[in-house]
């Protein structure tokens, strides 16, 4: 625009308004819409096309008990001075679906039917939907470990199988843990039972993957034992672009990064989770390989880099234009 036709359009506009209405106001009174944006997010990687969807946010509740190792009071400090909930540990579960041209590709499924984390869970199929991606066209789900917000969304309540398309990729060593009836005795009960529902449909459908291995065209595992036995990060190239799907590497962006050595309880061996979490975060941060990290904050696609005793989580900006 020209000053000119700036000044004239000005101009213009206090004439259709008139005295009268630039003394007394009317406002729109638009109704509250009570409606959000659709939950996908796409990006490109090199040749490939990413869309990021959700299975819904996951409050994890009171961090004590939870997040272990360092004093509650530290915790609830580290939280508050990042403006977070001290009370309320929400994580996302970001889900990439790579296409690769000729190859669609899920990297974990959600919480599917289950609630145990409250009603804002299950929302996968709705999210791909809402991006236009179809459950019949996924030829690939690739999971990071057997955990309930990971496999939970392979099969509905009725234990229907949602992508029938689809190979199931799993380390096997995680397969064999949770799968296993000798432990529905135990206090892993829960989560056997889930993985079971989940998985035995599939089980004909189920490749193994082994660390280092570049199982398909573009998607390479790397172990991260700790979380799980098997649990398994994934580097995903194309064209020259990679990200590394974090998985449950770090499940917060504050408390896991700042503390990497802080305890997770829901970590099989917390220790040897710490131990994995950091050595695999000091490759990254190194590499300046971005992350697309499961639990961030939405859409979790970023980058880590060392900062003190531990690391920093810099999200990076979304790109509204493709
Ligand atoms: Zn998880």
């Amino acid at each position: 625009m020209t000053p000119d036709l700036s000044r004239r359009s000005l101009l213009a506009l206090g004439a259709g308004l008139g005295a009268t209405a630039l003394s007394t106001p009317v406002f729109a009174r638009a109704p509250k819409l009570g409606t959000q944006a659709p939950y996908f997010h796409r990006f490109k990687l090199g040749d490939a096309e990413v869309t990021i969807v959700s299975d819904g946010p996951l409050p994890l509740g009171d961090p004590t008990g939870t997040f272990t190792g360092v004093p509650k009071e530290e915790v609830a400090k580290m939280l508050t001075d990042n403006f977070l909930s001290p009370t309320n540990v929400v994580l996302e579960q970001n889900s990439p679906i790579v296409n690769f041209g000729d190859r669609l590709v899920l990297f974990d499924t959600g919480m599917g039917a289950s609630k145990a984390f409250g009603p804002t869970t299950g929302r996968l199929t709705r999210s791909m939907a809402e991006a236009g991606i179809k459950p019949d066209d996924i030829d690939a789900i690739v999971c990071s470990h057997a955990y309930i917000d990971h496999i939970g969304g392979i099969v509905d309540d009725a234990g229907k199988v949602l992508f029938p398309n689809a190979q199931v990729y799993l380390a096997q060593s995680d397969f064999d843990f949770w799968t296993d009836e000798s432990k529905l005795g135990s206090p892993l009960k829960d989560f056997v039972l889930h993985a079971r529902k989940n998985l035995m449909p599939v089980r004909d459908r189920i490749k193994f993957f082994k660390d280092g291995e570049q199982f398909l065209p573009g998607i390479t595992a790397i172990s991260a034992p700790g979380h799980t036995v098997g649990h398994t990060i994934f580097n995903v190239d194309s064209g020259g672009k990679s990200f590394v799907f974090l998985g449950d590497l770090t499940h917060h962006q504050i408390l896991l990064l700042e503390k990497p050595r802080m305890e997770f309880a829901y970590d099989s061996d917390p220790k040897q989770a710490a131990a994995t979490r950091v050595k695999l975060l000091d490759t990254i941060a190194a590499n300046k390989t971005p992350v697309m990290s499961y639990h961030f904050p939405w859409p979790g696609f970023g980058n880590i880099a060392k900062a003190g005793d531990g690391f920093r989580y810099y999200a990076q900006p979304m790109q509204m234009q493709l």
